[in-house]
């Protein structure tokens, strides 16, 4: 009974995870539980394994030779790697949205982005999906700013704009969690504070987990952090607790800076 409960109220559950790019190890015995709808940072040194763990839990590391994972990533109980048919993986990749460091639009309209995923894995009617992209665009508080050019190049959009548009375009197939990598590293404060906006009204309806090296963002927005340090997991906890009072020096040092 106590088993099916703490399956339910965890999104995503790492358990032991090793991973290896060829002979180099990339993580260590990482053990991570993620309760569902909240926001769960992921912060260290750059080279600790960080986005290594993230593209796990969607299984995009699969795509590169010689990576090899040991240990689970249980997401409702079912461990993602036990299942190895494409049918599966790209059931589970269509359940797990990816926002990375740089936007992604591609090359064509404001609406064509937001409509095309769905209309690639849903059969439905097209007045439909337009009202559903209006309304995940507002989610974005974007549909004011782009209404006026929803048939205008997404590439015409500021950086900050294309980013929410990547974040509105995930959001339409609904996804259980959404991966952010750095997504705010390449902008300015004011886009940032629009995307933190953005991941506490999503956390509602889905699970985030987002790396960053910014430790505002972290404490901000986050009610859970790792602390990443040479492929290892070195402290784990609610993030207010984590930042006042770190129980490493490791992580003390840095978050004061001293690294
Ligand atoms: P972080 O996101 O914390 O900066 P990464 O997960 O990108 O760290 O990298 C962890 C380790 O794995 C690093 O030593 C890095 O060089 C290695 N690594 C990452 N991606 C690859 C890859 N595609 N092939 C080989 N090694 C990689
Ligand atoms: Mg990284």
């Amino acid at each position: 009974m106590d088993n099916t409960v703490t399956k339910t109220n965890s999104a995503v559950r790492i358990e032991n995870v090793c991973c290896y790019y060829g002979e180099n190890q990339a993580l260590e015995g990482v053990n991570i539980d993620i309760p569902r709808n909240t926001i769960y940072s992921f912060i260290g040194p750059s080279g600790c394994g960080k986005t290594t763990l993230l593209r796990s839990i969607n299984r995009l590391n699969d795509l590169i030779p010689g990576f090899r994972l040991t240990g689970g990533i249980y997401l409702n109980g079912k461990n993602v790697y036990e299942d190895n048919s494409n049918e599966y993986v790209e059931h589970l990749r269509r359940g797990i949205g990816m926002i990375f460091q740089h936007p992604n639009p591609l090359p064509t309209s404001v609406i064509k982005n937001m409509l095309l995923p769905v209309k690639e894995h849903y059969k439905g009617n097209h007045d439909d999906f337009v009202k559903l992209a209006e309304s995940k665009l507002k989610l974005a508080a974007l549909y004011e700013e782009v209404e006026s050019r929803l048939n205008k190049s997404a590439m015409s959009l500021s950086g900050g704009q294309q980013q929410r548009l990547c974040i509105a375009r995930a959001m339409m197939l609904e996804p259980d969690i959404m991966l952010f990598d750095e997504p705010c590293s390449a902008l300015d404060p004011i886009s940032t504070y629009k995307i933190e906006e953005m991941l506490m009204e999503i956390k509602e309806v889905c699970t985030i987990i987002i790396v960053t090296h910014n430790m505002e963002q972290a404490s901000r927005i986050s009610e859970y952090t790792s602390f990443f340090y040479r492929g290892k997991v070195v402290e784990s906890g609610p993030t207010p607790e984590l930042f006042s009072r770190p129980k490493t020096e490791l992580m003390d040092n840095y978050i004061t800076g001293k690294f």
